[in-house]
């Protein structure tokens, strides 16, 4: 089956060339499910070329904690085993992708290399590299599977809000919420000069801070994520439509780190929660929501926002009232440390924090809370979207990914939302408070099960 054009884009201008046909997996790691290697597949078979997959890992990737090397090493390592059983080798590459992929291009002679789409920067910068590169003169074509519409195709400029993305995406979702076709197999001699890699030397090679542990608890990799998928789907999506903004309901699908690393398509979430739609249609519906509109709106500020993680990049009115209130006492202040040791005088703020930190995840609805008290409780609005932005990145399994950023700045500068009533430090950029949490659920349990530490309470947890 042919893989429908309009995910498909060339960067730069050189025309395919024969010999090989390389996938270059970024952000979509995975063997199923997946429009890029579906492309890259199509290209191989029709010219009769090899197929050979490619992952490029700087020796520092950000964050670079023990964390996240385990998480991106142990999937990579499933995904490669699922790849070899189709007959596609993975290979490996230590370095920069902008100087290691051209090289790995040109000693394969590919004349064709397929690569997967990020709207961040780094991943923008590494494949402007790769496509003006001196030392590899073949095609290279961008393939979104990551998102169900392509984000570049989606919309042509950046969204103001859900409610102007929603119904773009929803006329577009007939013709591309599609079931995914198999993907081909590959002789076994496409495996010739590919040794398996070696994962525990990849490890060793990276420069990685050991101080934020593995995740105990999470898989990684395609089938841990399916199976996750379809443990939401059979138990938890009818609670999903009214509690999954409890942290203590465990209603929500907890799927993000694995969509994250391109392990489960949100595209195969989304058509088998369509296949659930009759057992939990408000579940499904919300769900929906969040994974496609949510998600992808997310894709689309980042594509089309080149100042993505800047105040600067806020909406006239928000940068206004954060201007105006810039001065404003602040309740309590505290520094980057401060806040990434639990030490404010919020127990529940603290328990937020220590789940962060601990678990390598964050309820989406505490989520908000965590980053909008970093706002109230920092020295400057710049202070705090520094402060949120690296804390989630260094801490969430999920973190470094356009929905992150877009979740930062919704909740400390007003992103895709509408001005609010106005108050101290917050200006019209909506407010939260614990006496709000405590109204939507148990908060004593939350800080029971998750450690408040010493805290005066103070008003924070009312
Ligand atoms: C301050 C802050 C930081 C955030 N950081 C991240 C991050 O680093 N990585 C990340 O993937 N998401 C982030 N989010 C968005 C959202 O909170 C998480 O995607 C969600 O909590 C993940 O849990 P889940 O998989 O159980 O989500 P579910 O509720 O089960 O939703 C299903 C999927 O929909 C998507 N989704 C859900 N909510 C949102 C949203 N508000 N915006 C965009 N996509 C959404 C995610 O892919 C999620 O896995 C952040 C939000 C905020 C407010």
């Amino acid at each position: 089956m042919q893989v429908h054009p309009a995910r498909i884009r060339p960067l730069g201008f050189t025309p395919p060339k024969p010999g090989p046909v390389v996938l270059w997996m970024g952000r979509d790691q995975r063997a199923d499910d997946n429009w890029a290697l579906l492309h890259a597949a199509a290209l191989a078979k029709a010219a009769g070329a090899p197929l050979f997959a490619l992952f490029a890992l700087p020796p520092d990737f950000p964050p670079a904690t023990a964390r996240h090397a385990d998480f991106l090493l142990r999937g990579l390592a499933a995904v490669e085993t699922a790849l070899r059983d189709h007959g596609i080798p993975l290979a490996l590459v230590p370095g920069d992708p902008a100087v290691a992929v051209p090289a790995f291009l040109r000693r394969v002679r590919a004349g064709v290399c397929v690569t997967d789409f990020d709207p961040l920067r780094p991943g923008r910068a590494a494949r402007e590299a790769v496509a003006t590169a001196p030392v590899w003169d073949g095609a290279l074509l961008e393939v979104d599977a990551h998102n169900v519409v392509p984000a570049f195709v989606a919309s042509a400029k950046r969204e103001y809000a859900a409610a102007t993305f929603r119904p773009k995406i929803l006329k577009l979702l007939p013709e591309f919420l599609e079931p995914f076709p198999d993907l081909p197999a590959f002789a076994a001699g496409n495996l010739a000069g590919f040794a398996p890699v070696d994962w525990e030397a990849a490890r060793a090679g990276l420069v990685l801070d050991p101080s934020v542990a593995p995740v105990a608890g999470i898989t990684p990799g395609p089938e841990a994520a399916r199976e996750a998928l379809a443990a939401f789907l059979a138990d938890r999506l009818p609670a999903y439509a009214d509690r999954r903004n409890d942290p203590n309901a465990g209603a929500t699908s907890t799927l993000s780190p694995w969509f994250h690393h391109g392990h489960l398509a949100p595209q195969r979430a989304a058509l088998d929660a369509l296949e659930a739609k009759k057992r939990a249609p408000a579940g499904a519906e919300a769900f929906l929501e969040e994974l496609v509109v949510r998600r992808e709106l997310a894709d689309n500020y980042c594509l089309h926002e080149p100042a993505y993680d800047t105040l600067a990049a806020l909406p006239a009115w928000a940068q206004k009232t954060l201007g105006a209130h810039a001065a404003d006492p602040r309740p309590y202040r505290y520094t980057a440390r401060e806040f990434e040791t639990a030490a404010t005088h919020s127990a529940l703020w603290n328990a937020a924090e220590r789940q962060l930190v601990r678990q390598g995840r964050l309820h989406g609805y505490m989520r908000m809370y965590w980053a909008k008290k970093i706002l109230e409780w920092s020295a400057t609005p710049e202070a705090a979207l520094a402060t949120a932005l690296s804390l989630n990145d260094r801490y969430a399994l999920d973190g470094s990914d356009p929905s992150g950023v877009a979740g930062v700045l919704w909740s400390v500068g007003g992103l895709h939302d509408r001005p609010w009533a106005s108050r101290p430090v917050f200006g019209q950029i909506r407010y939260m408070n614990a006496r709000g949490c405590r109204r939507k659920f148990d908060v004593d349990a939350y800080i029971a099960r998750h450690g408040g530490g010493a805290a005066d309470h103070n008003g924070e947890v009312a």
